[in-house]
């Protein structure tokens, strides 16, 4: 079973979390570091989502931060929000769990990362919407991601990463959705890969989410740890656990991508992934410069300017303006 959690008083890294926590993200930061992005818009942490859709646009991800409720849900995310919830169910029940803390929150995280290990081991082949976490290339930034699935061949003793993306049309992504896919992809294999070869610490984790490994597990999550037959009382015990299950598997072979056509559910292709390291460090370093404060938000150049056709914040977009007066200009002087 995957364990969801049922209802809290505290949100996940919540702003609150970040402000009172006494051990906190990064104790020499000036004032201006409160003004990054970072703890601005997000709290100290980031999810692969936003760093894909960075690579789409920076300046769109920006607006979306800034200039809130321009946007509402399309019924293609909620479409593809119930295909998840299908393939899911598909592999596992859903049991909801009273949380009483951020620690309880990021249990239970762990918890469905020791399950999805334990499977493998108990013969499964399958685990879905598996929790991963890290701070790649060493940088002082934690990501958090969820694996929509990883395949586990016993025999080659071999884990296959495989992505879910719906789609309205009956055909592949353009090449710029696909560039983001691998994005997304790649950054899941370097975090998973990381864990296996022993590289995120414990105290990584409890310094950028401002846990403390130390309290003990709510009553709820505590009788979950039990029936999973672990005798953890803390998240220091628990990680520990994890860690040592991890560094027993192997990295991730392959990186894929399953598009699926949201209405008839079919299959329209399954694209395996090239898995750059060199390239993922240069976009995650290129991505970080804008959260950490190093330089403003940048928009799509000019050759991507197709994207902004389709973009909700073009009317007001300053970065679209500016580009398009660059144009005028170069083309007066022609
Ligand atoms: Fe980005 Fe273009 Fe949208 Fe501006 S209009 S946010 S540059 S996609």
């Amino acid at each position: 079973s995957l364990l969801n959690s049922q209802s809290s008083n505290t949100k996940p890294g919540s702003l609150d979390c970040f402000i009172t926590c006494d051990n906190s993200y990064n104790p020499e930061e000036s004032v201006n570091d409160k003004n990054w992005p970072l703890y601005q818009f997000r709290p100290g942490y980031l999810w692969v989502s936003d760093l894909t859709r960075q690579h789409w646009c920076e300046q769109q991800l920006h607006y979306s931060l800034t200039v809130p409720g321009l946007v509402e849900e399309k019924p293609v995310m909620t479409q593809g929000t119930n295909l998840h919830l299908e393939r899911e169910l598909a592999v596992h029940d859903i049991v909801d769990v009273k949380v009483t803390s951020n620690e309880d929150i990021w249990t239970i995280k762990v918890l469905n990362m020791i399950n999805a290990i334990a499977g493998f081991m108990n013969g499964g082949s399958i685990a879905r919407e598996v929790p991963i976490f890290g701070a790649p290339f060493e940088k002082d930034v934690f990501i958090v991601g969820l694996i929509d699935e990883l395949r586990f061949d016993p025999k080659e003793f071999s884990i296959e990463l495989w992505e879910l993306k719906t789609r309205m049309r009956k055909s592949l992504p353009s090449k710029a959705q696909c560039s983001q896919h691998q994005l997304q992809i790649m950054l899941y294999k370097k975090m998973f890969d990381d864990m296996v070869k022993g590289l995120l610490k414990k105290d990584t984790i409890a310094k950028h989410l401002c846990l403390d490994f130390q309290k003990e597990f709510g009553e709820d999550i505590q009788s979950h740890a039990s029936r999973l037959f672990l005798s953890s009382t803390n998240l220091e015990e628990l990680m520990e656990d994890l860690f040592t299950r991890m560094q027993c598997l192997t990295c991730i072979q392959s990186i894929g991508v399953e598009y699926v056509h949201q209405d008839t559910k079919e299959t329209i292709g399954m694209k395996r992934e090239v898995y750059n390291e060199t390239e993922l460090q240069r976009l995650y370093n290129h991505y970080l410069g804008f959260w950490c404060g190093d330089r403003k938000a940048v928009g799509v150049e000019i050759e991507d300017a197709w994207k902004c056709q389709s973009c909700d914040y073009a009317d007001i977009c300053e970065w679209r303006r500016l580009k398009a007066e660059e144009c005028v200009q170069k083309n007066s002087k022609t």
